[in-house]
């Protein structure tokens, strides 16, 4: 008799990740078994053999469920993510591994049809060369590929993955979830024969096969998907890229709060692999970290296509109402270059991203906003309260009634929303073809779904959120428009900032890639505000030395490590009684330069009935948030590690 030590995927109970069982035959590391915990089965990993006989009745492995196991990295990256988020490992392995284990399937795995495949080839250009140099020069380990939007980074991706392939290695490239329809899928299959393709649409059977395919086949693999795509256990792991490395995406917002780059970081350790991360603008904290270790940041400077020239750009100040005859909030200059590209068969994309509903306080004459001294972010208005309040560190502040900085009346609380800019260019152009594109969108209506008319032209006016803000690159399309640049800025968050400049900047990629002009008019009550002049010029490196300044005075990542917080009670008192307490139990026991934010109400106060608190820590050690995170009481606190917002 043999003894193992197997994970199931389900919890037991709090604390136990493993329990030991015994098999008549041997079973290897990475193996998924059937084993019985009390009265129920469930699937398993089998993390490792137990050397001595245990003293005590072991049951036996049920069944075995593939004889082939799991290749070691990926039993190391669960242990891995389970540690480092401190999550279960049930949890985990629910995440990593296909549910429905033990089902067997009739259903096959499906690749990337190959109508797409012919062949083609790029030559590169001297950048894109140069770039591929550098990122093979620099072996194994982290690079950032920092190439302005139209730069090429997708055909230095594909030159990468031949490399690792003629390597014999396989190739993961990781896309965000709402850019899949991109040109990077398109071009991937029609350079490789058999590419991976998963999506979030896949039904579990789909996603079971997949994952089966990859696991029984010992050819090099290419395996294009969201973050999840990473947990395809290949055999021999060769590059990582991530496109849009910056895209908050890549984080998951439920239990493993886990972070693709920070996961992909450790399986290209464990492989000695590559791993790229492209971006036209890199994260702060990712740059940041690239810098400070003396890793290599690759820049591509100019556009791939040659001939191809840049949009002119233009900025209305919102506080000028002479800019808004026609309309409150789309100006003159934005409806006259609606009317006119339509009028002659070229399209409009019309950004805001305006999500969240917590109004911002402004004064429409001078474009002053309400934020707080101590983190930099908007205040958040509190009608009932008559007070405005930081979301992060509680401070609060009377509603002006006239401007601080100005002096003007003019103070005003609201937001513009993509639904209410549909139906006023609705009201206004009754016979143009006009689509909305976020988060409320009907399936059916996405912008996957509607691809064709959006690149042939056959919507005249795009109207979206960050949906629609990367990744298209559309023939017809003349003029972007943003309607209030600023309008994130006002979100409590120490990102917004960050937010907002990739966000401008990616949207403004969308025009200028093409030899013929294109127009960006951007809209704004701060047109002198640094992230928005920062933004408009794409100047990344300008925007860069900004934020870092930022960060470090108001201890944010990448100088501090964040813990957030959160519960939920049936009513507010009870919410506040128990943040406290747990305020001052956390106090004692962590270390003094553990800094303890709040209790303060969540941004989404009261979701479900509940009343939401929270408290956010701020530590110079990642270890002294790992030790609050295991002081919790159980039930009612949530908590998430290295979050990438405080919303
Ligand atoms: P990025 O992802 O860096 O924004 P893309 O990879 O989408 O840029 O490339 C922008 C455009 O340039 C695409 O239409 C692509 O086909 C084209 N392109 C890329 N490399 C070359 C090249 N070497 N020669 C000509 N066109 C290129
Ligand atoms: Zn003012
Ligand atoms: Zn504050």
């Amino acid at each position: 008799m043999k003894y193992y030590e197997v994970a199931p995927t389900q919890i037991v109970r709090s604390g136990a990740d493993s329990f030991t069982y015994a098999s008549e035959h041997p079973l290897e590391i990475g193996q998924l078994v059937r084993v019985s915990v009390g009265k129920k089965l469930m699937n398993g990993l089998v993390l490792k053999a137990v050397q001595h006989t245990p003293n005590y009745v072991v049951k036996p492995v049920e069944q075995v469920l593939e004889d082939r196991p799991l290749p070691k990295e990926y039993v190391q990256l669960a242990e891995w993510l389970s540690g480092y988020y401190m999550t279960p490992l049930a949890v985990v392995l629910q995440t990593l591994l296909p549910s429905g284990l033990h089902k067997n399937r009739r259903v096959k795995a499906t690749f990337s049809s190959v109508d797409n495949y012919k062949r083609t080839h790029i030559v590169l250009n001297s950048d894109q060369q140069n770039a591929l140099g550098d990122i093979n020069n620099a072996g194994s380990g982290t690079v950032i590929l920092h190439g302005i939007t139209g730069s090429g980074k997708t055909a230095v991706y594909i030159e990468l993955v031949k490399q690792a392939l003629a390597d014999g290695k396989s190739a993961v490239v990781l896309v965000p979830e709402i850019s899949l329809t991109s040109q990077v899928v398109a071009e991937f299959s029609s350079h490789f024969k058999d590419v991976v393709l998963t999506h979030s649409r896949q039904t579990e059977a789909e996603r079971h096969a997949v994952w089966r395919t990859v696991l029984m086949t010992d050819t090099p693999q290419v395996i294009i998907g969201p973050r999840s795509a990473l947990f395809l256990p290949v055999r021999s792991l060769g590059l990582i890229v991530i496109d849009e490395a910056h895209e908050p995406s890549y984080k998951q917002e439920q239990s493993p709060r886990y972070h693709a780059l920070r996961a992909a970081h450790f399986l290209t350790e464990q492989s000695k692999a590559k791993l790229v991360l492209g971006s036209a603008t890199p994260s702060i904290v990712d740059y940041y970290l690239a810098k400070s270790t003396g890793r290599p940041i690759v820049a591509m400077e100019h556009l791939a296509i040659k001939n191809a020239y840049k949009p002119s750009v233009r900025l209305i100040d919102m506080t000028k109402r002479t800019h808004f005859k026609r309309h409150r909030f789309l100006s003159d200059a934005v409806l006259a270059q609606i009317e006119q590209d339509t009028g002659s068969g070229k399209q409009v994309l019309v950004f805001h991203n305006r999500r969240g509903s917590a109004p911002t306080t402004l004064c429409e004459n001078c474009g002053w906003q309400a934020g707080c001294p101590n983190c930099f972010v908007p205040l958040t208005l509190h009608a009932d309260a008559h007070e405005l309040r930081c979301h992060i560190c509680n401070f609060t502040s009377h509603v002006p009634t006239s401007c601080p900085q100005c002096g003007h009346a003019s103070i005003i609380h609201k937001g513009i929303g993509t639904k209410l800019i549909e139906s006023e260019l609705k009201r206004l152009y009754p016979k143009l073809t006009i689509a909305r594109f976020d988060g409320d969108t009907a399936s059916d209506q996405t912008v996957e779904q509607r691809y064709k008319e959006l690149h042939d032209g056959s919507i005249d006016v795009i109207i979206g959120t960050q949906v629609i803000a990367k990744g298209l690159d559309l023939p017809k399309l003349h003029t972007v428009a943003v309607v209030q640049a600023d309008a994130g800025l006002s979100l409590p968050d120490y990102g917004s900032a960050e937010r907002t400049f990739q966000l401008l900047a990616q949207v403004i990629g969308r025009v200028g890639r093409r030899p013929h002009d294109t127009n960006v008019i951007v809209q704004s009550y701060q047109p002198t505000h640094p992230v928005i002049t920062l933004g408009l010029k794409q100047d990344y490196a300008g925007f860069y030395a900004l934020a870092v300044e930022q960060r470090r005075r108001s201890h944010f990542p990448p100088f501090t490590y964040l813990l957030k917080l959160q519960c939920a009670y049936k009513t507010e008192a009870a919410a506040i009684r128990n943040a406290k307490a747990l305020a001052e139990q956390l106090k004692r026991s962590l270390p003094s330069d553990v800094q303890i934010l709040g209790p303060t109400p969540a941004f989404y106060e009261r979701a479900g009935g509940q009343y939401r608190w929270q408290l956010v820590l701020k530590s110079p050690k990642r270890a002294y948030l790992q030790q609050a995170v295991s002081q919790l009481p159980p039930a009612k606190w949530q908590f998430e590690l290295d979050p990438i917002s405080l919303l």
